[in-house]
């Protein structure tokens, strides 16, 4: 089988760095910022408390001044990744934590411009949650879409709605697959998050969840995310009482894998595995090391000599892994 998306021959699978390549010629950074929203899942709005993983920056632990104006957080993050790649130039700002759509749509257009128009920005990512598209947020992102390289991220982390409710969501499957209908009508890019490794879920369901949600959405992007269990989390009680395991190393490589081959080719990878901070990580501690785990699962794809796509599910293989 030959695969088209990679330009090393080592790499079996679609990455973000690839598709950024193509699109715009050269390396691009994606910095995250924290725009100062909060999430209806805390604030009451949807639900309190939050989702039972989540730390107190709402998943938005690696930010280097989460409390600075957008435009100096932006400038700060530049900064610190130019020790790395001195010579790169332009950037896709992530508004990462929280709900970056919660707010009324005036709200948004005054934050989002503080950022839209820094040199070197060609693009935007806003991480945000399917219940809080309404309409006039849909036309805002669908005019931005028009001026610039955008990504809507959603946060869907699972399709069960047993683990949903287990998690504290706030929201059920059906909201999500309407709010990707909804971007899709204005050709915005919608890139899913999922966990691997929620309490309750096993191998089978972690693939389900993979499945429906590539058969059922018409979705451009994907991460995939281990589960940290973080410190100060709700989800501590559930690892202390027994309802959750972590999984091993290899159980995630296998898993990974296994959920690629299922993944059309054209579906960006966005992420196959997460960052968090050292000292607020519980475990599983072999995921601070994360550059050994993306070289296992490309050990793995080359061991078994299988590529993304290699059992593509929109092509119908195979009809369930569990219901
Ligand atoms: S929706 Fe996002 S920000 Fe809100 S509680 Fe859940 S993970 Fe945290």
């Amino acid at each position: 089988m030959t695969f088209t998306y990679r330009d090393d021959l080592h790499k079996r699978y679609h990455s973000w760095n690839y598709e950024l390549r193509h699109e715009f010629g050269e390396k691009i950074f994606k910095v995250p910022i924290d725009g100062g929203f909060d999430c209806p899942n805390r604030d009451g709005t949807a639900a309190k408390g939050g989702c039972t993983f989540c730390s107190v920056s709402g998943s938005g632990d690696m930010i280097i001044a989460p409390t600075d104006p957008l435009p100096q957080q932006f400038h700060k993050e530049v900064q610190q990744l130019h020790h790395k790649w001195e010579s790169t130039k332009k950037y896709i700002v992530y508004f990462q934590n929280f709900t970056n759509t919660h707010a009324p749509v005036e709200v948004l257009r005054q934050r989002y411009e503080q950022v839209v128009n820094l040199p070197g920005v060609v693009g935007l990512s806003i991480g945000t949650r399917p219940d809080c598209l309404p309409p006039e947020t849909i036309a805002y992102l669908a005019e931005l879409n028009q001026r610039l390289y955008l990504w809507v991220e959603l946060g869907l982390q699972t399709t069960f709605e047993s683990t949903s409710n287990a998690i504290n969501r706030a929201h059920d499957y059906q909201t999500y697959l309407d709010a990707v209908e909804r971007l899709r009508k204005h050709n915005i890019r919608v890139c899913t998050h999922l966990i691997n490794g929620l309490p309750g879920e096993t191998i089978p369901m972690m693939l389900e969840n993979v499945r429906r949600t590539i058969v059922d959405s018409d979705i451009q992007g994907i991460k995939l995310h281990l589960l940290h269990l973080m410190k100060k989390t709700r989800m501590v009680k559930d690892y202390r009482e027994g309802r959750l395991k972590f999984l091993t190393r290899d159980e995630y490589v296998q898993l990974i894998v296994d959920q690629l081959e299922m993944i059309p080719p054209e579906i960006i990878i966005h992420r196959l595995t997460g960052d968090a901070p050292f000292d607020a990580l519980i475990g599983p501690a072999w995921s601070l090391k994360k550059w050994e785990v993306l070289n296992a699962i490309d050990d793995e794809l080359a061991h078994r000599d299988t590529y993304q796509g290699a059992k593509d599910v929109r092509k119908g293989v195979p009809a369930f892994y569990v219901r």
